[in-house]
């Protein structure tokens, strides 16, 4: 039976996922050999690499205009490859902060080249989302956002409202939970240990007029030269991009990101209307018009309780809600991979735990 499981990443990975990887443990199409074990420049390997960029490329409907890269080193190696690669002489990097993951973003690129802050939402503890209202200048060497904020809960509603012609985001915690235009993009990454697979591995989808190679930049970090060698510039994740592409083959058997986004918005619906009827039993940490599909953070209005609340849960087989260190209280990820079901057993068990202490 698998766990009802709400952890933030690494987490859950569809069933179908884990008992395809099983099968083919140890005999990958008839070779005798788990698909880890194979060369990344044979065949066996190849065909998956090449597969999961098109099963990219079809689920998220990314233009010809668009690159799919898949590289190491996290979306944290990201906020460093950006700024490296996009900051040129007399150009400023903008940030739009929304978190902590926007500012670790935004502090690797003061490190590197020139960049700015032009919109935070901090003063509301990032409980709610600034107003979008930065007009681009032709200093801009391009803009920054993120699209789900993991820690706090809350996210950007539309994705197809931002206008910046060098708009980068941050899509870790909510890519392929929705759909929306790639083209309004000129860079979006994402870790892959949410919505897409297992850690290791990062999608990065990047138009091609910004694979410029740079002579400071070195060859591992830029993009360029992994564009040029398909991703395949040193060894690969071979088995994290693997399980990727089991979890993408798995998006569209289920009806792909549209079906998602119908999904994700009943299972956030059951939680959110958990903490809505409560009264202030519990408290939503984002405020409504922010809150996530991916992330549903909340707190107990009697905070002795916190305690008692994880442990009954874990008593009723319920695990993985503990906040995030800086926020407290609790959190909920819901990711694509959550089921349904797990969402409404956690809910009850929030209705009971009320009518026990509230
Ligand atoms: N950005 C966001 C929005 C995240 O949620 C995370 C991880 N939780 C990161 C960046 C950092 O990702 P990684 O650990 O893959 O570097």
């Amino acid at each position: 039976m698998k766990r009802i499981y709400f952890q933030a990443g690494p987490t859950t990975l569809p069933k179908e996922v884990m008992e395809q990887a099983k099968e083919e443990w140890d005999d990958f199409q008839g070779t005798g050999l788990n698909i880890m074990e194979h060369s990344h420049r044979g065949k066996h390997y190849e065909d998956i690499h090449e597969q999961a960029k098109s099963r990219m490329r079809l689920l998220l409907d990314i233009p010809d205009t668009h690159d799919v890269l898949f590289l190491q080193g996290g979306a944290s190696l990201q906020f460093a490859m950006i700024p490296m690669n996009l900051i040129s002489q007399g150009k400023t990097a903008k940030y739009v902060l929304t978190g902590s993951w926007s500012e670790k973003a935004f502090k690797e690129a003061k490190r590197i080249g020139s960049s700015e802050a032009v919109i935070t939402g901090k003063d509301s503890e990032y409980r709610t989302l600034p107003k979008m209202d930065y007009v681009p200048s032709d200093s801009d060497a391009y803009l920054h956002i993120t699209s789900n904020n993991t820690i706090y809960g809350t996210q950007w509603q539309d994705l197809n409202t931002f206008t910046h012609p060098t708009l980068i985001a941050d899509m870790s915690s909510d890519i392929m939970s929705k759909p929306f235009s790639v083209s309004n993009y000129a860079l979006i990454y994402a870790g892959a240990q949410k919505n897409l697979g297992p850690s290791g591995v990062t999608a990065i989808i990047i138009r091609k007029d910004l694979l410029q190679d740079h002579e400071n930049v070195p060859s591992i970090l830029s993009y360029a030269v992994h564009a040029k060698n398909k991703s395949l510039y040193n060894t690969p994740p071979v088995y994290s991009i693997y399980l990727l592409n089991l979890v993408l083959d798995w998006v569209d058997r289920s009806g792909g990101v549209a079906e998602m986004e119908v999904r994700n918005k009943k299972k956030a619906d059951v939680i959110y209307n958990a903490i809505d009827r409560s009264n202030g039993f519990y408290n939503g940490y984002a405020t409504p018009e922010s809150r996530s599909l991916m992330n549903v953070t909340f707190t107990l209005g009697n905070s002795d309780l916190e305690k008692q609340f994880i442990k009954e849960s874990e008593e009723n087989g319920i695990y993985g809600l503990k906040g995030h260190r800086s926020v407290g209280g609790f959190r909920a990820s819901i990711y694509n991979a959550v089921p349904q079901e797990s969402c409404e057993s956690l809910a009850e068990f929030m209705d009971h735990f009320q009518e026990k202490y509230g």
